[in-house]
């Protein structure tokens, strides 16, 4: 998380509702668009390869209608110069062998030339030479049939003082089949006044092939045509191809006027037919896998935000559920994200706590100088103690509460720090838990005290009324004798000596009562710094209470010099008293012959517990069998009839209160030795 991320994702997490809804609406809306898109893009798409298309249609029109001109004015130019031709010839003036020769090798040279004529100015043929590249298309007969065209032809010609074309007409031929024909006449003019005339036959058909055959014929079929439409010559081929493209020119000659006709074809279905299609295709195809591409992102993204919604709803299911707090601060110290649990923890909404610094509104009033310092230490790099550390907070209602508090450094995704994420323990639960316990733990040694008290009450009656007897007995004395005193001086000392004892068993009396009274007054859990001679001193008079009365002989053993020790003297004093009751008890059994109980203070042995003192308490009785010693410690576990089973298990909690160490070992030649150890006052 990083502290960028956690202002706006604790603005987005209440949105979360309201995001699903709108992400479905517009998962509807979405779907309509794709398709609205997806039929957009195929429209466009068909427009375009239309539009190509008829881009392509029309520029091969175009084409064709520059081919149908150019071809028009190849024709014209090649007619132009047959007229040059037949006009030099016509200014040889050859005598007819001469120019039959001529003639016969112009027509060898034009093959669309079919036939020459020289006719006087009444039209009778004077010579005439047929192509030698075919049969000749005339008889004398068949060539009459025109005479009436070709004269009209030649009158025009004579007219307009120059070159004039006749008619089309059809040709029959032998072999069934015919040709169609054109005649040129063009007058032959001797100073000015016409003389003659010369005739040119056209094939027509070969006129196309001729002079257009080898440049358009190829690609197209050129046909002459009639304006009504009827074919006079035809040449080329057509391709095999879907589209049919005309063309048509005018060949406007003196006398006739043609129609030329081309028609070329275009293969419309083929998939690639020219660049521009290919290319508008190709960009087609690349559009459509654009497309693709761009739903298959789409998906992936509308996928990548579904999962980050649901880890967002994951992440604030966490977060609400989370009984911890969690805040987190930046680099300044400012509040960048709180979880609820924290806000519920401090009673403050996220809002008014979100941006905030040193002061916090939860911090209390008496403590800003110290936790501000404590901020100023942590912001400075200081990483915070890894178990935690405790802190006290105060509600917005004014109310305080301890807390645990755990930090760590914010680390974002680049692996540099951002602040510091902490969290939260509301732990005043535990220490009212605590306190409970301690409380009752209190009221726990308090009744094993006064258990203990009660079984002293009958050791204390037994024990006080010997010196009580004997206090009395040496009252009743010292009173006879004051009575037969009378001026005997010996008299005195025994009257000294009777008083002194009575005082002397008056505070013995005194002393015991004291110290069971010392013992079951509760003090306050104070530690002091203590002799371990004075702990010793005061559980005397109680151990010899009871050791008198189980005919135990009490041996204590104490090092000089011993350091001061620093402990709750009440508590160490039962548990020498638990340890010491629970010895004679053991040795309370007929095998049991020597009954010795040794109390032993010393310097701990170990270096380890260098600045300990340990007491020890050894008897010579039965002994802990291995089966009991399994169970010694567990509260109320006991072997005594009368017994509670408290005390050991209390003597152990007040020995590692003090953090010392309680154990047993068997004592040679018999018995038990239960010791522990109490740190000296310099050890704290
Ligand atoms: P209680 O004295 O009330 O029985 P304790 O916790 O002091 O409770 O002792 C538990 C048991 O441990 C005793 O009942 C006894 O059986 C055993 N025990 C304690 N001290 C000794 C000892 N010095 N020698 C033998 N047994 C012991």
């Amino acid at each position: 998380m990083s502290s960028t991320h956690t202002p706006s994702l604790n603005r987005l997490v209440p949105l979360w509702p309201f995001f699903k809804s709108v992400t479905r609406s517009f998962t509807d809306r979405r779907i309509s668009l794709w398709i609205a898109l997806v039929g957009l893009v195929v429209a466009l798409l068909v427009t375009l390869v239309w539009l190509a298309g008829r881009y392509e249609a029309s520029q091969y029109q175009a084409e064709l209608d520059r081919d149908a001109a150019d071809a028009i004015s190849d024709i014209r130019s090649n007619l132009g110069r047959h007229i040059l031709n037949l006009q030099s010839l016509q200014a040889k003036g050859l005598p007819p062998k001469l120019w039959q020769s001529d003639v016969v090798s112009l027509l060898g040279q034009n093959r669309e030339w079919l036939r020459i004529e020289r006719r006087d100015m009444q039209g009778a043929v004077l010579d005439f030479a047929d192509s030698p590249l075919r049969e000749p298309l005339f008889n004398t007969k068949t060539r009459m049939n025109e005479q009436i065209e070709i004269m009209q032809t030649c009158l025009r010609a004579k007219r307009l003082n120059g070159p004039a074309y006749s008619r089309t007409y059809f040709v029959p031929q032998a072999n069934g089949l015919g040709l169609e024909v054109m005649e040129l006449c063009l007058p032959a003019i001797e100073q000015g006044i016409t003389v003659g005339y010369s005739l040119l036959t056209y094939g027509l058909q070969d006129i196309l092939a001729m002079q257009l055959g080898d440049t358009y014929g190829r690609r197209n079929e050129i046909s002459f045509v009639e304006p009504d439409g009827t074919r006079l010559a035809i040449h080329g081929t057509l391709p095999r191809a879907k589209r049919l493209f005309t063309a048509t020119q005018l060949l406007d000659l003196p006398g006739n006027t043609l129609v030329l006709r081309m028609d070329g074809r275009r293969a419309g279905p083929d998939m690639f037919p020219s660049i521009l299609p290919a290319l508008v295709t190709a960009m087609s195809i690349a559009l459509v896998s654009v497309l693709v591409l761009l739903v298959k992102d789409s998906r992936r993204r509308l996928k990548a935000e579904r999962d980050l919604a649901d880890a967002l709803a994951f992440r604030k299911a966490m977060e609400d559920s989370l009984v911890t707090g969690l805040r987190a601060r930046d680099l300044h110290g400012r509040i960048t994200y709180v979880n609820p649990a924290f806000c519920q923890m401090v009673g403050f909404d996220a809002h008014q706590l979100l941006g905030k610094s040193a002061p916090m509104p939860y911090w209390p009033s008496e403590m800003v100088g110290e936790y501000q310092q404590r901020q100023a230490v942590r912001l400075a790099g200081n990483a915070p103690p890894r178990e935690g550390f405790e802190s006290v907070f105060v509600r917005k209602d004014g109310s305080r509460f301890p807390v645990l508090i755990f930090e760590a450094p914010l680390i974002n995704v680049l692996g540099k720090q951002t602040g510091w994420m902490s969290a939260f323990l509301d732990i005043s639960e535990q220490r009212r838990i605590e306190e409970l316990s301690r409380a009752s733990q209190e009221r726990l040694q308090a009744t094993a005290r006064l258990a203990t008290v009660g079984e002293m009450a009958s050791l204390l009656s037994h024990e006080l009324n010997q010196p009580l007897a004997a206090i009395s007995s040496y009252a009743t004395g010292s009173l006879n004798l004051i009575q037969q005193a009378q001026g005997h001086a010996g008299t005195f000392a025994d009257l000294q000596m009777a008083l002194a004892r009575i005082s002397e068993q008056a505070s013995r009396a005194g002393k015991v009562i004291n110290s069971v009274h010392d013992f079951v007054r509760r003090r306050d859990q104070d530690r002091e710094i203590v002799s371990p001679h004075l702990i010793l001193d005061a559980v005397m008079p109680l151990v010899q209470l009871q050791a008198h009365k189980l005919q135990v002989r009490v041996s204590t053993n104490l090092d000089d010099r011993l350091a001061p020790v620093f402990c709750d003297r009440t508590m160490v004093e039962q548990v020498l008293l638990n340890l010491a009751r629970n010895g004679m008890q053991a040795m309370d059994h007929p095998t049991c012959q020597k009954r010795i109980l040794t109390l032993q203070v010393k310097r701990a042995a170990s270096s380890l517990s260098h600045g300990w003192i340990e007491f020890s308490v050894s008897d010579l009785g039965v002994g802990i069998s291995p089966d009991i010693a399994k169970q010694l410690f567990t509260p109320f576990f006991t072997t005594k009839t009368e017994g509670m089973g408290l005390g050991l298990s209390l003597c152990r909690t007040v020995v590692e209160q003090h953090g010392g160490h309680l154990e047993f070992v068997p004592h040679e030649p018999q018995g038990t030795l239960f010791r522990f150890t109490l740190p000296t006052a310099s050890e704290v």
